[in-house]
């Protein structure tokens, strides 16, 4: 690493002095834990999903456990979804008691192949759990016409894409279950959290639920459990950073849109076919460019090229390593070879930095990083 160059590292949340004094405000109030931020934040998510409902919670990924449980999907059940995401997206299946099946994804999209599910589908198949890789929205038009034919749920996995869209729509303002996630890396934050989009004020209630014990309250002093809830609330304090970082989602996606614009000017028409490598989709109308990924040529070990990488003061990520490959999916007997192209892109994936605070230079210096390790 140079004495000037800072180091990079794959993703950095940004946050305003508005945002801190809000967070401030917060602990001054005395009260921490959910009220009226989370209200607030509740209410503004709903009107950017088009008016539909929305709970917020404190990841995202009891958000998808808990739309499983709306739609009462449970032991003897089978939901599919793709090998290649973080392990959270099949976690929530064995969590209900269902069984995870996969289905391998698109080389290019990264997302699951949808022309592949149906040939997955079994009677007991009640839902399916597809993922918006990097923001990249899968075809929506195939995944709703296929839910509907075989009558499935839909539990949209869409942690990585807030802001992105569908033939001008948002993700999120359309569709069955929507699930986001506020994670620290993700294109908006709450240090933690997340939030559900749902379909009515039925299933809305019965998230309330869910997220707090199962109790339902009535007057000053009533209360009852009816169903077994967990602790899944955001607090005030995760809720005032995210009602800062909403209203900065456009400003945060477009200036992806323009590091990614840039990412593909520098490495130039001819990267792919040099070097071997992979770029993503160029999608620059449905993405919110979540990250930005390379898929490394065969010849290149990927420890090593992150290491190189390391010296030169970039931090590079990997997402993911396949899930069906993890022990715990491996006791369920899946093995190797099982979804060969979630494997090799998970053997030869890396996240290049990618978020607002950057700047162009700093795409320059990336490029020339890994074009040089290669
Ligand atoms: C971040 C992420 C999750 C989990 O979200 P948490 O808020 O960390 O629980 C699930 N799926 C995908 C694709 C993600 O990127």
């Amino acid at each position: 690493m140079s004495a000037t160059a800072t180091f990079l590292p794959f993703t950095k949340p940004s946050i305003d002095e508005e945002t801190i004094s809000a967070v401030n405000e917060v602990l001054r109030s005395g009260w921490l834990t959910s009220g009226p931020k989370v209200k607030e934040l509740e209410a503004q998510l709903s009107a950017y999903f088009g008016g539909r409902p929305v709970r917020t919670f404190n990841s995202g990924t009891c958000t998808m456990e808990i739309a499983l449980r709306i739609a009462g999907i449970g032991a003897g059940d089978e939901v599919i979804t793709t090998p290649n995401s973080w392990v959270a997206t099949a976690n929530v299946i064995i969590e209900v008691g269902a069984t995870p099946v996969f289905v391998d994804i698109d080389p290019k999209t990264h997302n699951i192949d949808l022309n592949k599910v149906e040939a997955a589908i079994t009677a007991r198949t009640k839902a399916i759990i597809p993922v918006h890789m990097c923001g990249l929205p899968c075809d929506m038009d195939q995944l709703y016409a296929l839910a509907q034919k075989h009558r499935l749920r839909v539990v949209e996995d869409a942690a990585q894409a807030i802001g992105s869209t569908w033939n001008g729509q948002r993700i999120g303002a359309f569709g069955d279950f929507v699930s986001f996630s506020f994670q620290v890396n993700k294109n908006i934050m709450t240090a933690e959290g997340g939030c559900l989009v749902l379909n009515n004020e039925a299933e809305a209630k019965l998230a309330e639920k869910y997220r707090l014990q199962g109790v339902s309250r009535s007057g000053l002093d009533g209360i009852d459990v009816d169903v077994l809830g967990g602790k899944y609330n955001m607090t005030d304090l995760s809720a005032a950073i995210g009602l800062g970082q909403l209203k900065r989602l456009h400003e945060f996606n477009a200036q992806r849109k323009k590091l990614a614009l840039h990412y593909f000017d520098q490495f130039g028409k001819d990267f792919e076919s040099s070097t071997g490598a992979e770029l993503p989709v160029a999608d620059f109308t449905n993405s919110n460019w979540h990250m930005f990924h390379i898929v490394l040529p065969e010849r290149i070990h990927r420890a090593e090229f992150m290491q190189k990488m390391l010296d030169l003061g970039i931090g590079l990520g990997y997402h993911y390593r396949p899930i069906h490959l993890f022990t715990l999916y491996r006791e369920r007997g899946f093995t190797d070879g099982m979804f060969p192209i979630a494997e090799r892109i998970g053997k030869q994936i890396v996240t290049l930095p990618l978020f607002p605070n950057m700047n162009e230079s700093d795409v320059d210096r990336v490029v020339a990083a890994v074009k040089s390790c290669l």
